[in-house]
């Protein structure tokens, strides 16, 4: 490069389209026309030393002409331009004739020489190509143009300075300044780009070596800029011009990559947060794989289609659930609503399309077996389960009932419930539907809600994850509708066959087949339950137990579950029947066994807690020791002052706890009740005690927690004859002690309630007051008539009720006692009190069969059809009015 190039006179031309080609630069073109395979052929190819050509800028007029295939469009207008007599003056019309494709060549060229040269395969017409590599060696001026030949020629004269004129030039302080300044921009460019690659180092000695003015086109030609600027350039015949120019168009380079790089950084910046956390995600994921370790987030997604292909969805679930796979690949863990798709996915992959658990080949007798073991008593109920097996296992498809156990908390409801999933093999779900209010409760919300979830019904089948388990309705009565949608609507279409083959949970959004579930429900009472509900329903109620059935059920089932409990058995503690005789009447008063196993539960503690100490003070003992100092040790144990004692040697742990398991059990005595349970709650005095004065009676009333002995009381003072009532009462009592009010006045006469004189105005100058103690439980019903009446004329006849006797029973304006529910509950209830004689409705007669024989043989049924039948049996010695007539 730094030697001077010699050039001949006369030069091969190739016109180069709005290109030009700069000293010390490489091109490479392919020749296709045939004036330019004529002139790399001559000038070139058939050249013994190695040839020469011109390259020339020519500028086309026409904007059509392009330049992205100018060699060869280039070529073909050599062509046709070689005819043409060429004009000198640079950079405008040079053919005269060709006006209507004007060619501009360029007044000032680069020669170049050829690097590499390759001849194409010659095509069958005889037409050959050539592709050559050329480098720009130095400038050249034309001096006269002929384009008439093969190929255009032309006679040149050089425009490189000699040496003698460099070394001149090279004195000027002007062009010492402007190589200062090219240099350090070049240097700086150098180093910009050695930031982005290794490979600019070797520019840095050109920097070096080449001199200034021939590396200046050297920049240039690697630079992207306008045909104008290479013009411009090539034009820059003045070194001192040349190097400003390229100084400036080295900085604009300079500063174009400093603002790139300045935007790239900017952008980089505003990479957003998600970005940013997917950046770090990939790196997290790339350092999971490195380690081996698999729970990614994207063999998770993995998982959980596979999840969803094993699940067995029907078709159309299965595409709704791909739908929203398919969105949930799409978004970043991070992205809103990411771990709503995913939850909801994960659910549908977790029902039970298809998952049944096996049924047993049903065996009747073994079914009721277990509900034998299960369950003490309740003849009937177990009769009608297994009824109601009985038809299951002759049409399992039969769309039996829906069986519904009504009866107060602790009959063994649900225990009976679970008992029919394990006498059929099936899993048991219970959903507890007490105090439900929204519907979506049971039909769980929409989606688009936050927080949303599925209803319990669907949030049960996922739980037991099988399609046909027993599903416990619980407290199906307790459910209640409000402006949240109506519960009781939505479980219509639960129990309805028709309907529950696809059944439409809000949230789930795809029908859920519920056909196969078998329902079970229970209720303290029936009447709350909406009729078209309890339509689709057999009631079976259990009233409650009477006090020797509790013991049964507490000697048979409760002791030896809660001793299981609490980790003991009969070993360590034995409770007799006499004892839970007295937990029955002294401490609960309940138509269930819930209380009652509570009490054992406590007595259980107490007695766990006893054997731990003694485990932490006895425990060195061997049998021989223990066969003396057990009697001593109980007593001691009691007060809680064991010593230390003296532990043989050589005692191994085996020996030791077969020396604590023959200790002798713990035994709960009526101590050890008060001590644990407290003082008796209950007792037979109650009663006795309350209507130990005139104006109290006591009546049978039927609650949630099965039948109840209520208490009334009146009383009288002065005042302008009005009826005061208190106790949280309904519309319905309040008009029962209206009645009897008006009954009692109106017969104030015939039951010699009144002094004669007193004009026989029961409430002249005296108010009424009825009260309903328990103040607390809302009361309404009509059954508290014949009560109400009874504790008036207690009150205006100064003579007691008699304790043993309670009464239920509405009463007429008239006098005529109708009949109520409940009765067995009110009996049972009587009974648990300790009451001896119930007064009931005559028509209520027949409802006594089914009040266990036991309860009815240790009582006295008295029935009444009128309000003095009621009267003649509340008091001692018959009806106050009797009395009187026969004085
Ligand atoms: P409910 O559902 O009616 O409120 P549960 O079924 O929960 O009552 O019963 C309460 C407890 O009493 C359970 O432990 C149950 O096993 C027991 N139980 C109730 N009735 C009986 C019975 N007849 N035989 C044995 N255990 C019973």
């Amino acid at each position: 490069m730094a030697e001077p190039v010699e050039l001949p006179n006369r030069i091969g031309i190739l016109p180069f389209r709005n290109k030009v080609l700069l000293p010390g630069a490489i091109i490479r073109i392919r020749c296709t026309s045939p004036s330019s395979v004529k002139l790399v052929e001559q000038e070139l190819w058939q050249r013994e030393e190695k040839g020469m050509i011109g390259i020339l800028p020519v500028r086309d007029a026409a904007e059509t002409v392009s330049a992205g295939s100018m060699l060869t469009q280039g070529a073909d207008l050599g062509d046709k331009s070689s005819k043409n007599q060429t004009g000198i003056p640079a950079s405008h019309k040079l053919d005269g004739k060709s006006q209507q494709e004007p060619i501009h060549w360029h007044t000032r060229g680069v020669a170049a020489r050829a690097l590499h040269l390759s001849r194409g395969v010659e095509k069958p017409s005889g037409r050959v190509t050539y592709t050559v590599i050329l480098e720009g060696l130095c400038r050249f001026s034309i001096m006269e143009l002929n384009t008439k030949g093969a190929y255009s020629t032309a006679r040149i004269s050089p425009l490189d300075m000699t040496k003698a004129e460099m070394e001149r030039v090279e004195q000027d302080p002007d062009f010492i300044a402007l190589s200062r300044q090219f240099k350090a921009t070049a240097m700086e460019l150098i180093s910009v780009l050695e930031q982005k690659q290794k490979t600019v180092g070797r520019t840095k000695v050109l920097l070096e070596t080449v001199p200034l003015h021939k590396l200046a086109d050297f920049f240039v030609a690697s630079f992207e800029i306008s045909f104008e600027e290479q013009l411009s350039m090539l034009d820059s015949v003045d070194v001192k011009v040349r190097l400003s120019k390229a100084t400036e168009l080295v900085d604009r380079h300079l500063q174009s990559i400093r603002v790139a790089e300045k935007i790239t950084k900017k952008v980089e910046g505003q990479l957003s947060k998600s970005q940013k956390e997917y950046l770090l995600r990939q790196q997290m994921r790339a350092i999971k794989e490195e380690l081996g370790d698999n729970d990614d987030e994207d063999d998770d997604v993995a998982g959980l289609e596979r999840k969803m292909q094993a699940a067995g969805m029907p078709p159309n679930v299965w595409k709704h659930a791909q739908r929203e796979l398919r969105r949930l690949k799409k978004m970043q863990p991070q992205q809103p609503g990411y771990n709503s798709s995913r939850v909801y996915l994960e659910l549908l992959a977790d029902l039970p399309w298809q998952t049944t658990s096996e049924e047993l080949e049903f065996d009747l007798k073994a079914a009721k077996e277990r509900l034998d073991s299960d369950h003490f008593g309740l003849e009937k109920v177990k009769q009608r389960i297994i009824e109601y097996l009985a038809v299951r296992k002759l049409k399992p498809d039969a769309r039996g009932p829906v069986l519904c156990f009504v009866g107060p908390p602790g009959v063994g409801k649900t225990s009976l419930a679970s008992s029919i999933a394990a006498a059929l093999g099936r899993k048991f779900v219970r959903i507890s539907l007490g105090g439900v209010k929204d519907e979506a409760d049971i039909r769980g919300h929409r989606r688009t809600y936050i927080g949303s979830m599925p209803g319990r019904l669907i949030d049960g089948l996922k739980k037991v994850s099988v399609r046909n388990p027993v599903m416990l309705l619980d407290e199906i009565d307790k459910t209640g509708s409000d402006v949240r949608g109506d519960p009781a609507s939505a479980l219509l279409e639960v129990l309805d066959p028709e309907q529950n083959k696809s059944f439409n949970d809000h949230y789930l959004n795809v029908p859920f087949d519920l056909s196969k579930v078998i329902f079970v429900a229970t209720a303290n009472r029936a009447q709350p339950i909406p009729p078209p509900l309890l339509d689709r329903m057999e009631v079976i109620e259990l009233p409650g137990y009477t006090a020797e059935e509790k013991l049964n059920i507490a000697m048979r089932h409760l002791i030896p579950r809660v001793l299981n409990q609490h980790g003991l058995n009969s070993e360590f503690l034995k409770v007799p029947e006499g004892m839970v005789k007295l937990i029955i009447q002294r401490y609960t008063r309940e138509a269930g066994v819930r209380n009652l196993e509570r009490n054992l539960a406590a007595l259980a503690r107490a007695a766990a807690v006893r054997v731990a100490q003694q485990e932490q003070t006895v425990v060195p003992l061997n049998k021989d020791v223990h066969q003396i100092s057990s009697p001593l040790l109980e007593s001691r144990l009691a007060e809680g002052e064991v010593e230390m004692e003296v532990i043989p040697m050589g005692v191994n742990n085996h020996e030791i706890s077969s020396a604590f398991r023959v200790l002798s059990p713990l035994v709960v005595d009526e101590d050890m009740l008060e001590k644990v349970l407290g003082p008796p709650k209950y007792d037979d005095k109650e009663t006795a005690e309350r209507v130990a004065s005139p104006g109290v009676s006591v009546g049978l009333v039927w609650t949630s927690f099965g039948g109840e002995v209520q208490f009334i009381e009146a009383t009288s003072m002065i005042g302008k004859g009005d009826l005061h009532l208190t106790g949280q009462l309904g519309d319905v009592i309040k008009e029962s002690a209206q009645i009897a009010l008006t009954w009692v006045r109106a017969r104030a006469t015939e039951l010699n309630l009144t002094p004669a004189e007193e004009g026989g105005n029961l409430l002249e100058g005296r108010d009424v007051h009825i009260h309903f103690p328990a103040g607390a439980v809302p009361k309404d019903g009509p059954s508290a008539g014949v009560t109400l009446v009874t504790a008036l004329v207690s009150l205006f006849s100064r003579r007691r009720v008699r304790s043993d006797t309670a009464m239920t029973g509405e009463m007429t304006l008239r006098g005529l006692v109708l009949p109520v529910g409940g009765i067995k509950d009110k009996v049972l209830a009587a009974h648990r009190y300790g009451l001896k004689r119930v007064i009931l409705p005559e028509r209520n007669l027949k409802d006594l069969v089914e009040v266990p024989a036991a309860v009815l043989g240790s009582m006295e049924i008295l029935v009444a059809k009128r309000m003095e039948d009621v009267l003649e049996h509340a008091f001692e010695g018959g009806c106050p009015w009797r009395q009187h007539s026969r004085l």
